[in-house]
């Protein structure tokens, strides 16, 4: 079949709103944020879609599946396209799906406190409909003004919230309604431990077509800045604040010197202290001074602070700083940084001897490293709670093997990675394993969805 055909027919399908197929259109929609790892920009740079289609109903979208099904036409989902690790960059080809039409809330606290969506709907405008009635997102990345919702369950891991209410596995999910990819295009609805295998999936083992999503009551949060001699004393202070139950907090980033000097709007805004550790936290309407009280026994001052009433409102949130945003803010002061996602210790010792180490190696092999952390909980309230210090180490290193030299130091140190310098699904150790196999082998029995980002040994291992 030629690319005209397919456009012609797809166009017949769902109209001119429908297609994108100029190719300024073909390549944004072709790409994610995977620019911030120069491995990754040398793989997937160039690859294209034939088509992008957004369909604007669940019916317009079952007619594309059953019209790839009989064609053998790969499809990738693509939310609003700003995973780091080429999710929705589409291989070989075919159909780049994209959900900015099916981007509706269908229902809000019909059911107390949850959400029923289409996969496009922008994470900000659940939140922002949402806190006016009582709630809140359990969890949602520095990216939620853009971010889509299903492509934060198919590609994200967690972020602001994640202190308080774990990560994307942690119940954010209620239910999810999946369309197969088969010549049927049939809907499922599903619920509890099914879900694991749509988190984290990179759209590879079925269709969200409707979420429904678990908030947690709302909080009036202020913002504060608190800067302090070294990042070993942020850390300290913020182990301590996020162990304490009573300290209500929704965020916890540290940052050391010199990264908060990338912060330009918290710069001018004097939030930064020059050659400080910075600490940008996310608390309970006035508790800011007795969090700054606490703090002063690290060394800590407070230098930039948001009342809760501009929550979301000002020019710039703290959140606009964090998680992989400090990587963006970064790259733009200095081109030559990129990152990785090292799981350090959640032993605040063990983690500051794991820093430590890894600075030695990144002196000893000519390259630059600066530590950013968030601080977040797993399984929180559960037997299995687990408080993670997950560092978005800045590393100057322009090349593969230099990447790979600095993950097998970090391994050899105890310290895993979640690799960003991949699109293997399955070299990122959050992925759930078999879950995902096994509702890829019920959903995406084609293969067709999102082809080659499964590596050839998962893809043997198949479901169970
Ligand atoms: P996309 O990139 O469009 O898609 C992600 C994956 O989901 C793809 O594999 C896609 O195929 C799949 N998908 C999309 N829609 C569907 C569907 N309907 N059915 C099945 N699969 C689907 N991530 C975090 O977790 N936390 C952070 O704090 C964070 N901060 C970031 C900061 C920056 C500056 C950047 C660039 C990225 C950051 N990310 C973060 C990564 C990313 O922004 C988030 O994971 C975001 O939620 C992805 O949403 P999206 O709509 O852009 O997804």
């Amino acid at each position: 079949m030629t690319t005209t055909t397919l456009q012609d027919d797809l166009l017949g399908m769902l109209g001119e709103r429908g297609v994108l197929s100029d190719p300024r259109s073909l390549s944004t929609f072709s790409k994610d944020a995977f620019y911030y790892s120069p491995v990754l920009r040398g793989l997937l740079d160039g690859k294209l879609a034939d088509v992008i289609a957004a369909p604007q109903t669940v019916e317009e979208l079952q007619e594309l599946v059953r019209y790839a099904c009989a064609r053998n036409i790969p499809l990738t989902m693509r939310g609003s396209g700003t995973g780091n690790y080429g999710q929705c960059v589409p291989l070989q080809g075919g159909v780049v799906v994209s959900t900015h039409r099916l981007n509706r809330i269908l229902a809000l606290d019909e059911a107390p406190g949850v959400v029923r969506a289409e996969p496009g709907v922008r994470l900000g405008q659940i939140e922002r409909q949402a806190r006016p009635l009582g709630w809140e997102l359990r969890c949602y990345p520095s990216t939620w003004a853009t971010a889509a919702l299903g492509g934060f369950v198919g590609g994200g891991f967690g972020g602001v919230g994640s202190v308080r209410n774990g990560v994307l596995w942690d119940g954010f999910l209620k239910s999810v309604t999946v369309m197969e990819v088969t010549p049927e295009a049939a809907l499922h609805t599903l619920s509890g431990s099914e879900l694991t295998g749509f988190i984290h999936a990179y759209g590879t083992s079925g269709i969200m077509v409707e979420l429904e999503v678990n908030l947690a009551p709302a909080v009036p949060w202020e913002e504060a800045a608190l800067s302090f001699p070294t990042l070993e004393q942020a850390l300290r202070f913020g182990a301590e604040l996020t162990l304490d139950s009573l300290e209500d907090k929704r965020l916890i980033s540290l940052h050391e010197w010199p990264i908060p000097s990338f912060f330009g709007p918290l710069q001018a805004a004097g939030g930064v202290a020059e050659a400080r550790a910075l600490a940008l936290l996310e608390l309970r309407e006035g508790r800011t001074g007795a969090v700054l009280e606490r703090s002063r026994a690290f060394g800590g001052d407070l230098t930039y602070s948001a009342p809760a009433s501009a929550y979301h409102a000002g020019k710039f949130c703290l959140s606009d700083f964090t998680w992989n945003h400090t990587t963006l803010w970064a790259m733009r002061n200095d081109p030559g940084w990129t990152y990785l996602q090292s799981n350090l210790s959640s032993d605040v010792g063990e983690a500051l001897k794991q820093m430590e180490a890894l600075r030695t190696y990144h002196l000893e092999s000519g390259s630059r490293v600066a530590f950013h952390l968030e601080i977040g909980r797993q399984a929180p309230d559960t037997p299995g709670e687990r408080v993670f210090i997950s560092a978005l180490d800045l590393i100057s290193v322009p090349d593969a093997p230099g990447i790979a030299a600095a993950i097998a130091e970090r391994e050899r140190l105890g310290v895993s990675v979640a690799n960003p310098h991949t699109y293997y699904l399955d070299a990122d150790p959050r992925w759930s394993g078999q879950p995902v196999l096994d509702a890829r082998a019920r959903f995406n029995p084609l293969g067709l969805l999102n082809p080659g980002k499964l590596s050839a040994g998962a893809e043997a291992l198949g479901a169970t």
